[in-house]
């Protein structure tokens, strides 16, 4: 097999971390002699310096050519003017299109030996393992009109909610197929009682579930599930919603975890790479976190369990993504921490260091 991976490394603790995951993903390759083919492009603020586009068509050209991508976090003080004609996160708004993703897969698991981290007490999130699967092309953020007018005391503003029958039906379809290889549970979420296009997501959501009826399946309004994320957040499995709700609730559900430097998420679309999996953008939710790049204590294993997603959905390697899996586990359940992580008594690692440490847990 050939893993061919293009790695956007992007700016701030970017390179640092998916340096980390490049790492691991090669220990993967050599022991199951896979060959690994890592091309590098730029994304997001190094690629504004190197060539005055946040996308550069050439990075484009790589991500396409490769069987999955893999991210690590675009922006940063230099690039952040407001008033700038080009910006970092262009980038990742323009890679996501080029690649046709549609679906944002961000899986929230609360380990044991993090449980302190969360701000939740711990009888509420032990055992928390649920994915929310995020509608990224539609709704608010891109429908038309959008945009202000007038002068004070005049000024107004609109923002337009479209949605079509297809755009809902193949995030439901994706989040019942995805339930299916977890505890068959499915949550649709809407606010069905007020907005006319969740009342069609509603219909749609129901009609696909027709086609699932091994998978439990429920709807649940926004505004209810904000509030049962944390008081019985264990009772989700599959979390489907449209793009803002979806935007909201993945931040919530993240804080559940505890520590932003521990979740990765996935970004699939339609098409699907030589080995008939889902082409995918794998990244970590955090962003490039300026205040800590360079200084080699940025914590890699959400870029790290990016990766072992990438493994499982984009190849097909289930064996060797729960190895990642559990090699992360192991290791916090050995007292080994990153800064962001650090609890009483445990053993601070800085970035490459948590990467060795993965890497020699790998096989365990
Ligand atoms: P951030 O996620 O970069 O940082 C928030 C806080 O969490 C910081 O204190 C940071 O040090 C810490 N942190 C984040 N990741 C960590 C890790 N792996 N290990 C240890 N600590 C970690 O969010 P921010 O400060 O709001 O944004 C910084 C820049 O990142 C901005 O330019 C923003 O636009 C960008 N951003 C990019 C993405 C992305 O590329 N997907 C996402 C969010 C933010």
């Amino acid at each position: 097999m050939n893993l061919s991976i293009c790695l956007l490394p992007g700016d701030g603790i970017g390179p640092e971390v998916v340096a980390e995951a490049a790492k691991v993903l090669r220990a993967v390759a050599d022991r199951k002699g896979y060959t690994l083919e890592l091309r590098e492009a730029l994304l997001g603020g190094c690629a504004i310096d190197a060539t005055g586009e946040a996308l550069p068509a050439a990075t484009t050209v790589a991500c396409q050519a490769a069987d999955a991508v893999l991210l690590g976090a675009v922006g940063g003080p230099k690039w952040s003017d407001p008033k700038a004609p080009v910006r970092p996160e262009q980038g990742l708004l323009g890679i996501r299109k080029a690649l046709g993703l549609f679906a944002n897969l961000r899986p929230v698991k609360v380990y044991d030996a993090l449980i302190d981290a969360s701000s939740l007490k711990p009888e509420v999130v032990h055992g928390v393992d649920m994915l929310i699967v995020r509608e990224l092309t539609g709704g608010a953020y891109f429908g038309q009109p959008q945009g202000r007018s007038g002068n004070p005391p005049n000024r107004q503003a609109v923002d337009t909610t479209p949605y079509t029958e297809a755009e809902i039906a193949r995030l439901m379809r994706m989040a019942f197929e995805l339930a299916r290889a977890r505890r068959r549970k499915v949550t649709s979420v809407d606010k069905a009682n007020v907005l006319a296009t969740s009342r069609l997501w509603r219909e749609v959501a129901h009609e696909v579930a027709v086609d699932y009826p091994d998978v439990q399946f429920e709807d649940v309004l926004v505004d209810a599930c904000s509030m049962y994320l944390i008081r019985t957040p264990r009772n989700y499995d599959v979390i489907a919603t449209e793009n803002l709700f979806g935007d909201i609730l993945s931040d919530e559900a993240a804080m559940l975890a505890g520590s932003m430097g521990m979740l990765p998420s996935a970004s699939l679309g339609e098409a699907l790479n030589q080995y008939g999996f889902r082409r995918g953008l794998y990244e970590p939710i955090h962003g490039s976190a300026p205040d800590i790049a360079g200084r080699a204590i940025a914590n890699p294993l959400a870029t790290i369990l990016s990766a072992a997603m990438m493994l499982r959905w984009s190849f097909g390697l289930n064996m060797e993504a729960d190895s990642i899996e559990r090699a992360v586990e192991g290791t916090l359940a050995d007292g080994l921490r990153c800064k962001d992580i650090a609890s009483p008594g445990a053993t601070i690692l800085g970035t490459p260091a948590m990467g060795d440490a993965i890497v020699e847990r790998l096989w365990r």
